[in-house]
């Protein structure tokens, strides 16, 4: 049984010495094997995984590689586990932990910053300049799960306490796991200023990071919320999360005229591109008003061209964002313990941890309009739940 030296379990959970763990070999190629249940250090905790969402940034890893950089390289053949939208119950605490306790419930951030850098010490613990380094002896205590070290689709992972974040109880396993990507939408309205209250905003495409930008600007007050996007279906769930309008970008070909027009013939204040469409940053650039800010959210495929003279003489300000930095995970959870949206409507399907395959096909393929396909270890194998 697991019984590490130095770290606190409860005889409430039965911790085996192995679990089950999706393996990435070559591109496209998971199994599932067995692993070794990892032990928490100092500052850290074990999390029983109760649900794992996948995101395109799964997909990307899985397929291509970057972000993910395993000991300085691509995440292939290295006994890597995927998967960084995940949460939990805390089953076992690490030498010293008191903050939190054996059975609580928690939603995790992705990125533990080396606590050391520059940067860790502004709260932009996302763009630690440590980044990866965790391996080794040049071990500088980073972990960004699923993408340097072992993420989500397994049973059990270890996670420093400043990645913890406590749910409240009512909030299902499925929502849960969707405390970090509202997270990452506030932490994109969190560099824009986040003060957004009667200000207004345009969120450029529906996927999950999108749809929950335009239910947190919303929370945060933003008027008008436009919601841009080339799939109704989409649009309905935005102007269900809090938009105010929306444009179907494939209706209406000069998107940025159609936004001027939504907001009284005039720009906006604020972007958050969330789409990775290529003319979406230009659009963006022309779609704010004089001073405008524009949040860029999502991971381009390709170089894109901007319009600069445009940038430089109408003093627009362009922002890149990683994740979800500056505790926003925690803001977020807030908004969603007070009910001020429903995030449960971008989850769309749950199977279990067995069928990860079929879960990725059905997030890859938006099969039967799939948004956040979640995966639970707990689930009954071969038994499909959809989304109420
Ligand atoms: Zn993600
Ligand atoms: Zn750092």
């Amino acid at each position: 049984m697991y019984a590490p030296a130095g770290v606190k379990t409860s005889t409430e959970f039965q911790i085996p010495d192995t679990m089950k763990a999706w393996i990435l070999g070559d591109p496209g190629e998971l199994t599932l094997k067995d692993k070794p249940v990892p032990v928490p250090k100092r500052a850290e905790v074990l999390v029983r995984i109760d649900a794992a969402a996948i995101c395109a940034t799964d997909l990307e890893v899985i397929y291509q590689g970057p972000p993910a950089m395993i000991q300085g390289g691509m995440p292939f053949n290295k006994n890597f586990t995927p998967g960084h939208e995940y949460m939990g119950t805390v089953v076992a605490l690490g030498p010293g932990v008191d903050e939190y306790k054996v059975g609580q419930r928690v939603a995790v951030e992705i990125h533990a910053g080396c606590g050391q850098c520059k940067r860790c010490r502004e709260g932009m613990y996302t763009s630690c300049h440590n980044y990866g380094l965790n391996y080794g002896d040049v071990d500088k205590g980073h972990r960004a799960n699923g993408f340097t070290t072992d993420g989500g689709f397994c049973e059990y992972q270890v996670n420093n306490i400043n990645t913890l974040v406590a749910i409240a109880d009512e909030m299902s396993d499925e929502e849960g796991a969707l405390v970090v990507t509202a997270g990452t939408a506030m932490y994109a309205l969190t560099e824009l200023g986040g003060l957004v209250a009667g200000e207004s905003v345009v969120v450029s495409g529906a996927g999950p990071i999108g749809l929950m930008a335009v239910a947190v600007a919303k929370a945060l007050g933003a008027q008008p919320v436009i919601l841009t996007e080339m799939r109704d279906n989409r649009l309905k769930i935005g102007l269900e999360l809090g938009a105010d309008a929306v444009v179907n970008i494939r209706k209406e070909p000069d998107v940025v005229a159609a936004v001027k027009k939504l907001n009284g013939g005039k720009g906006v204040d604020y972007v958050v591109e969330c789409s990775a469409a290529s003319k979406a940053v230009n659009d963006a650039v022309h779609m704010v008003n004089r001073g405008g800010k524009v949040c860029l959210a999502a991971f381009a495929h390709e170089q894109v061209p901007v319009d600069v003279a445009h940038i430089v003489s109408n003093n627009i300000t362009l922002y890149g964002i990683r994740g979800e930095g500056k505790s926003a995970v925690h803001r977020a959870e807030v908004f969603m313990r007070q009910k001020r949206f429903d995030a449960s409507k971008i989850h769309t399907h749950t199977f279990p941890l067995a069928d990860l395959p079929t879960a990725i096909r059905y997030a890859k393929d938006r099969v039967d309009d799939a948004i956040k396909v979640v995966v639970k270890a707990k689930l009954d194998a071969a038994h499909k739940v959809a989304a109420e």
